[in-house]
């Protein structure tokens, strides 16, 4: 499968191949994920305590090559206008699953790491029923421990677009090269 060319088609804005090997990994985010600054720890099976960044470090790492960076920009008006931030997100995250699917229709194995918590459903069933959706549950980058500013690097991608602009980040893992 040609994901470059797949993803030409969609609206993303940048986007390159990097070696997971080269992805920067931290645990520095973990702390952060503690203070519940973004109000989802302990709320949702994709999100810590449910998810651990070494185990996700561990699967990343040991099991894929290569590692597709994807970003979508997006004008903003106002940053404080949470329901406008969240159709972004929201959109991207949909450009993100189909990406996956597709990328499995092609019976190729990958994992993808997006730029939210999953809200498939309206309240998560953590921690007392299993996941109702675990082949499209999607973990957050910074839940796995990736550096998305050192990664953007790595990936040769912006992370700052410009004033009036948010930029969202995904990364989709696979073997096999991309062609
Ligand atoms: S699919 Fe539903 S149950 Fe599973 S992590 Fe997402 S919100 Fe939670």
């Amino acid at each position: 499968m040609n994901l470059n060319k797949y993803l030409e088609g969609k609206e993303v804005f940048e986007f390159n191949t990097v070696k997971t090997s080269e992805i920067p990994f931290t645990g520095k985010f973990l702390k952060y994920c503690e203070e519940n600054i973004c109000g989802q720890y302990n709320l949702s099976w994709t999100c810590p305590p449910a998810v651990s960044y070494i185990k996700e470090q561990e699967k990343i790492k040991c099991g894929f090559t290569d590692a597709m960076v994807f970003s979508c920009k997006y004008d903003v008006k106002d940053f404080n206008d949470i329901e406008q931030m969240d159709i972004a997100r929201n959109k991207t995250m949909d450009i993100l699953r189909e990406t996956v699917k597709e990328i499995k229709r092609n019976n190729i194995d990958c994992l993808a790491y997006g730029c939210s918590s999953c809200k498939i459903c309206g309240v998560c069933s953590y921690p007392h029923q299993p996941c109702r959706f675990p082949d499209d549950a999607i973990v957050p980058l910074e839940a796995c421990g990736i550096n998305v500013f050192e990664l953007t690097k790595k990936a040769n991608i912006n992370y700052y677009n410009g004033e009036k602009t948010v930029t969202f980040f995904c990364v989709i893992v696979f073997n096999g090269g991309n062609n």
